[in-house]
């Protein structure tokens, strides 16, 4: 993987300075290209929002908010941070967990539309919007039945506590007709994470049309917004072989035109992943080198504390090495050469592990390894603070 200039002169840093060499880096420049061919390719009715949660730094957002079309937030800390940026930008505002302020909040807020995950929230929202004398757009965010197909984390299609059952839709919907203060525009299918194919993503959309199609005809209601959801993934283990958005907006165009019923103004994708995590970098340096019971170990400054990512997800994380000729002691530097490495963090604890059994041609302490396609569910996802080492620097590169 071929790194930023950029990149490799902050890793280069390593023993020129007092603390061994850890930080993030965010190539905004190749954010700002990769979201404008994303977005340039989508087809007519269909809008990109940006599921914040994934990285919601300011400078991130600054340098998504003129490119999509919106924000997707999921707590009252995330509508501020929205507003913060932008005091105009649309907004629209998920979860399962909202509680009455934050509601109260996003309206005043200017939130654009609310996505309702169960009855009792149906009746907090429509309180609240008719003591403010307003009404709320909102969709349902419905859990569908399933089975979907394969992807990481599946959020639908089984047991999670996201949305409304499909079996308890009938009620939802006569409630969302009735409660005054709302208005129902549609629904929410966000079902799953990490999603790699881009026929079976189509097809989970062709099955999300012939839902919503039916829930019309069954409610007698009329469907303006379908919001899709997110979950495009990033292929950690073959970085050659991403998700093919290219083909997949070309049979998206096709499948909108030709089966989307027209009434259907709108269909919103909330991505996180698939926008911000190839343009994020988290850069180690190594400590220390060491075998025992047969596996080497490269030790680093960091870990899953600042990058959680490989752990939660029990992946083997890309990297790329910088050799670097920091080396200041009269002894040796140690060195491996030719083995499959297990990379380590600086916890306490055998599972802050970052990548395990790769091969590399030759690692020593002070070179530095710099994990790509950390800009999503990185630095955000992780707990700071566990073992009260100091906080890796955030660089942003314009
Ligand atoms: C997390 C989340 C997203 C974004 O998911 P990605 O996999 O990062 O695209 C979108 N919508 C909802 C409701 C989410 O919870």
């Amino acid at each position: 993987m071929i790194l930023p200039d950029s990149v490799v002169r902050l890793a280069k840093e390593s023993g020129t300075r007092p603390e061994p060499v850890c930080f993030f880096a965010y190539d905004l420049d190749a954010l700002r290209a990769h979201v404008t061919r994303l977005t340039a390719l989508l087809p007519d009715r269909c809008h990109m929002f940006y599921a914040m949660k994934a990285n919601s730094q300011a400078p991130v957002l600054e340098a998504l908010a003129p490119l999509v079309a919106g924000f997707e937030v999921a707590s009252g800390g995330e509508v501020a941070k929205a507003r913060a940026v932008d005091s105009d930008i649309p907004v629209i505002f998920g979860g399962p967990a909202k509680t009455e302020q934050e509601i109260a909040q996003a309206l005043d807020a200017g939130v654009t539309r609310l996505h309702v995950e169960s009855e009792l929230e149906l009746h907090r929202v429509s309180a609240i919007a008719t003591e403010k004398g307003r009404d709320c757009d909102i969709l349902l965010r419905v859990n569908l039945r399933g089975p979907f197909p394969s992807a990481t984390l599946a959020m639908a299609g089984r047991p999670t506590q996201f949305g409304i059952d499909e079996s308890a839709l009938p009620s939802a919907v006569k409630l969302a007709k009735d409660a005054p203060g709302i208005r129902l525009i549609g629904f929410h299918l966000h079902s799953l994470s990490n999603s790699l194919s881009s026929p079976a993503h189509l097809e989970m959309l062709d099955l999300y049309r012939r839902k919503v199609e039916g829930w019309e005809r069954e409610f007698d209601i009329t469907c303006e917004v379908l919001n899709v959801g997110g979950g495009i993934g990033i292929n950690y283990g073959d970085l050659d072989a991403q998700f093919e958005w290219e083909q997949f907006t070309e049979g998206l165009g096709a499948l909108v035109a030709d089966t989307f019923p027209e009434h259907w103004r709108e269909i919103d994708f909330e991505c996180g992943r698939f926008l911000t995590a190839a343009c994020g970098y988290y850069a180690t340096e190594i400590l220390d080198v060491k075998t025992n019971h047969q596996t080497t170990y490269l030790i680093v400054r960091g870990g899953t504390h600042q990058f959680r990512l490989p752990s939660s997800w029990q992946h083997s994380h890309p990297f790329t090495l910088v050799e670097t000729d920091s080396w200041h002691l009269p002894t040796p530097r140690p060195e491996t050469y030719r083995e499959p490495v297990t990379v380590v963090g600086e916890l306490c604890t055998p599972k802050d592990v970052l990548a395990r059994d790769v091969p590399v041609e030759r690692a020593r302490p002070g070179d530095v390894l710099v994990f790509t396609h950390a800009g999503a569910y990185g630095w955000e996802i992780s707990h700071h603070d566990f073992l009260s080492h100091p906080h890796p620097e955030h660089h942003y590169l314009p």
